[in-house]
């Protein structure tokens, strides 16, 4: 297996142009996931997002940082793990480090209903902003009432439940870390604000959050004012303007869809619970994100929790806490009555599917990766 040092720069000559060879490697080659890292690091704020790609707005000071703290320019999986589990994982742990798995959802009605899932996410945010763990959440939501644009959020305990649910498109959200660090430390009453917000993104989102959090820039980062991850599972996605053109060249106004899922291998559209349409996420490939075929990713396994849909019932989430301080906030948010868990052989049954999901989504990306000719994608995987 390849590796490459974090507290190093991923190449010899980083320094050189990092953000054109950032745009070069990553972004022009289409391996860009957009996840919004490079935006939230640069120190001068010299990168922004144009048509769903990162690009330089302003002056660039040449200090390497985009390009260190990009996951796709290489990610030491077993330095990150280290930090993060304690352990480097074995070859048993099949979906990743973990200490424990549980079927839940969200106790409160309200919230069961508008998330995803179970609302589980949800209810765990509202928990932990509630007993003042954290002051905000970095989270995505819908553009408006009729607009599925995926909308980078940062919520607090008031605004929390406009959050709940998927948009199945991709939400540059970590962008709002940098945001956060330097806008809003005053708004929410605190200097530094250390651990003071959790993230809640795709597996790939979680990556770039790991690679910032570990990578050599300095030892106050913006990464630090992160208590804990949420990763939700993820398959694939895709940029709003290609799904949206894709439902429309087939009759279909998003304005009128009220809740998009996908649930084995199906994207279902319902408007106001009438099911409207549904597609085999195979007819879609053609306008998945490219990004989507080196990752191998599918339950988030870098982060504090995952939650996923699978291989449960309707109305339910199945959970995987892989932190101690993971497991500590799911147990506290069941006691405290915000959470209700199911059976553990309902979690036992779901586990299965879900590492056989996992596994196939991993056969899959690591031929795409071992026939890739660019060492990039190599160093930024496990394979
Ligand atoms: C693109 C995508 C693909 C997915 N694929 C799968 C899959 O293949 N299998 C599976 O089991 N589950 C998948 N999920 C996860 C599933 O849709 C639910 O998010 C998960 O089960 C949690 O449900 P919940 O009711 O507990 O969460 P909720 O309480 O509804 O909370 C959802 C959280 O997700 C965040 N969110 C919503 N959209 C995005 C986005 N685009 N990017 C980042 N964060 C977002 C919200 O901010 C919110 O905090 C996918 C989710 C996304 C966004
Ligand atoms: S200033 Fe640094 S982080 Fe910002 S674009 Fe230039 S090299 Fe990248
Ligand atoms: S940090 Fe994220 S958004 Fe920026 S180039 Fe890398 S993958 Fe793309
Ligand atoms: S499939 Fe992987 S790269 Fe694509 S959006 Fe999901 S987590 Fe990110």
């Amino acid at each position: 297996m390849l590796k490459i040092e974090l507290s190093k720069p991923a190449r010899k000559d980083t320094y050189l142009y990092p953000i054109a060879k950032m745009l070069k490697e990553v972004v022009k080659t289409e391996r860009c996931m957009l996840c919004g890292g490079c935006v939230a690091a640069c120190p001068v704020s010299a990168i922004g997002l144009k048509e769903y790609k990162p690009a330089l707005v302003s002056n660039c000071y040449v200090c390497g940082i985009c390009y260190t703290h990009c996951p796709r320019t290489g990610l030491n999986f077993d330095e990150v793990e280290k930090h993060v589990f304690g352990r480097v994982r074995t070859l048993e742990d099949k979906i990743g480090v973990y200490s424990s798995i549980a079927v839940a959802k969200a106790k409160s009605p309200e919230l069961n209903k508008l998330g995803q899932d179970g609302g589980v996410i949800t209810a765990l945010l509202k928990y932990a902003l509630d007993k003042s763990y954290i002051k905000g959440a970095i989270t995505t939501k819908k553009a408006s009432s009729t607009s599925w644009e995926p909308t980078p959020f940062f919520a607090n305990s008031s605004s929390i439940h406009e959050t709940a649910g998927s948009v199945y498109s991709v939400s540059a959200s970590n962008q709002l870390l940098g945001k956060v660090y330097h806008e809003y430390a005053d708004f929410v009453g605190c200097n530094l604000c250390l651990n003071s917000i959790a993230l809640v993104g795709t597996p790939c989102q979680i990556e770039s959050f790991r690679k910032m959090q570990f990578s050599d820039h300095g030892k106050l980062k913006i990464t630090d004012i992160v208590s804990f991850t949420i990763s939700m599972f993820c398959w694939g996605n895709y940029h709003y303007d290609k799904l949206k053109e894709f439902l429309e060249s087939k009759g279909y106004d998003l304005s009128k869809i009220t809740k998009f899922a996908i649930k084995k291998g199906v994207l279902t559209g319902y408007e106001n619970g009438k099911e409207i349409f549904t597609f085999k996420i195979s007819e879609l490939n053609n306008i998945k994100m490219p990004a989507c075929n080196e990752c191998t990713d599918l339950t988030g396994e870098l982060a504090d929790i995952s939650v996923g849909g699978q291989g449960v019932s309707e109305g339910w989430s199945f959970v995987i806490l892989r932190t101690e301080f993971g497991e500590r906030i799911f147990n506290e948010a069941v006691e405290a009555g915000y959470l209700e868990k199911g059976s553990s052989e309902t979690a036992t049954k779901a586990l299965n599917e879900i590492i056989e999901s996992s596994e196939k989504k991993k056969t899959q990306s690591n031929t795409y990766i071992k026939n890739s000719q660019d060492p990039l994608v190599k160093l930024s995987h496990r394979v």
